[in-house]
């Protein structure tokens, strides 16, 4: 096993760790044989965000005797208060959730808690407004929680939170796909719409550095792109990635200290832990930058050069939620609702289209987010 450290508290973290948006999938006895696999194999990161609250049960039962074993990542503004997963940021849901959340787990600390899946400026206002923030950090000084940090799939937001000094850790979804950016054949010229080549996008490049800089461990959740990675149909290099390569891309990420992968059981972890018997070559992903964005047509890397909108939607972010929800990702409905502005409010103008450089059906897309997510149908 592999392991990398927070820089702030020394903590050491298992470059794998058990994402839980699918745990739910496994019952106490297959939850029981997830935990063994991960103790035996060294694995010692677990992030709790769950899709549902049964889970929370059975890691109470399969961590038992053994909490100190392993490192706990919980979520500030979770809550099962409907019997699924939804998002709370008052500061009375989030004390309750969070007290909660270190009860089941039988301990009185958690090892990181990082705000969850604030992805708009109206959320993180919130936090800094209602008294949340600051109820957390005081937390941390008072050695409650040992690193602190946000879960985001926005490179702005994230850069807010670091910006209050406050953050030891970065949930932060990467992947080959969300880091690509098109470059242009001529920047300055008439020419600007032809888009050659692809470069890792310089504001997350940025970010990561920054995190670097200051000492913020990055922990990585969407390593597979909700799995469209993996499959040739669905990835938009036209050509699978396989798993080692994927966790292998997002753990060459400058300060990028774990994966937690997405599992539904112990299976699942096997199948990541391969990274660590997979050979040279097989680890190797440089094919994904000797494409070429013609050869990428139609499939959204999330890059958002069809912006600006006149609708105001956040189209790369609206389709990544999208993607993920029809990936079978549970949460990523939730957070699609949580965008200010989605395909319900697309006026299908198609002035995004022209600016695609990779031919995405931008029109045709937001009409099956329409489809698959509202009640009632888009214009035609
Ligand atoms: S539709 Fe095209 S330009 Fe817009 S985010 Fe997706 S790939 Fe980027
Ligand atoms: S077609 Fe929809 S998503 Fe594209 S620019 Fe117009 S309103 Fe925005």
């Amino acid at each position: 096993m592999e392991y990398r450290t927070l820089p702030h508290s020394g903590m050491k973290v298992s470059t794998i760790g058990i994402g839980s948006g699918s745990v739910h999938e496994s019952n106490e006895k297959q939850t029981v044989e997830l935990i063994d696999y991960a103790q035996s194999q060294g694995i010692n990161l677990i992030d709790m965000a769950t899709s549902y609250p049964e889970p929370w049960q059975n890691y109470g039962v399969a961590l038992k005797g053994r909490r100190n074993q392993f490192h706990l990542q919980m979520h500030l503004g979770i809550t099962y208060e409907t019997g699924q997963y939804s998002r709370n940021y008052t500061l009375e849901s989030i004390k309750r959730s969070f007290e909660n959340q270190i009860e089941i787990t039988g301990s009185d600390y958690a090892d990181i808690a990082v705000f969850h899946c604030i992805d708009t400026a109206e959320d993180y206002n919130k936090l800094m407004d209602n008294g949340a923030f600051d109820y957390a950090v005081k937390l941390k000084r008072d050695g409650v929680i040992r690193n602190l940090g946000v879960a985001t799939h926005t490179a702005e937001i994230a850069n807010r939170f670091i910006a209050t000094g406050e953050m030891d850790a970065l949930m932060f979804s990467i992947n080959a796909a969300y880091d690509l950016d098109p470059v242009a054949n001529d920047p300055y010229g008439e020419d600007s719409k032809n888009y050659a080549g692809i470069i890792v996008s310089q504001n997350r490049q940025k970010l990561f550095q920054d995190c670097y800089r200051l000492g913020i461990g990055i922990n990585v959740m969407k390593a597979y792109g909700g799995g469209k990675l993996l499959d040739a149909k669905t990835s938009p290099f036209g050509q699978a990635m396989s798993i080692p390569q994927c966790l292998k891309y997002a753990l060459d990420r400058p300060s990028v200290v774990s994966c937690m992968v997405g599992v539904r059981n112990k299976q699942d972890l096997e199948d990541a832990a391969q990274l660590y018997s997979a050979a040279d070559k097989e680890l190797d992903y440089s094919f994904i930058m000797k494409i070429q964005s013609q050869d990428m047509r139609g499939s959204c890397v999330y890059c958002n050069h069809c912006m600006p909108c006149p609708a105001e939607i956040d189209i790369g972010q609206i389709h990544k939620f999208f993607d993920l929800y029809m990936a079978g990702d549970e949460m990523a409905k939730e957070h699609y609702y949580a965008m200010s502005k989605n395909a319900s409010d697309c006026i299908q103008c198609g002035m995004c289209e022209g600016r695609c450089p990779f031919g995405v059906a931008i029109r045709e897309k937001m009409r099956s987010a329409r489809t698959a997510l509202h009640t009632t149908s888009i214009i035609n």
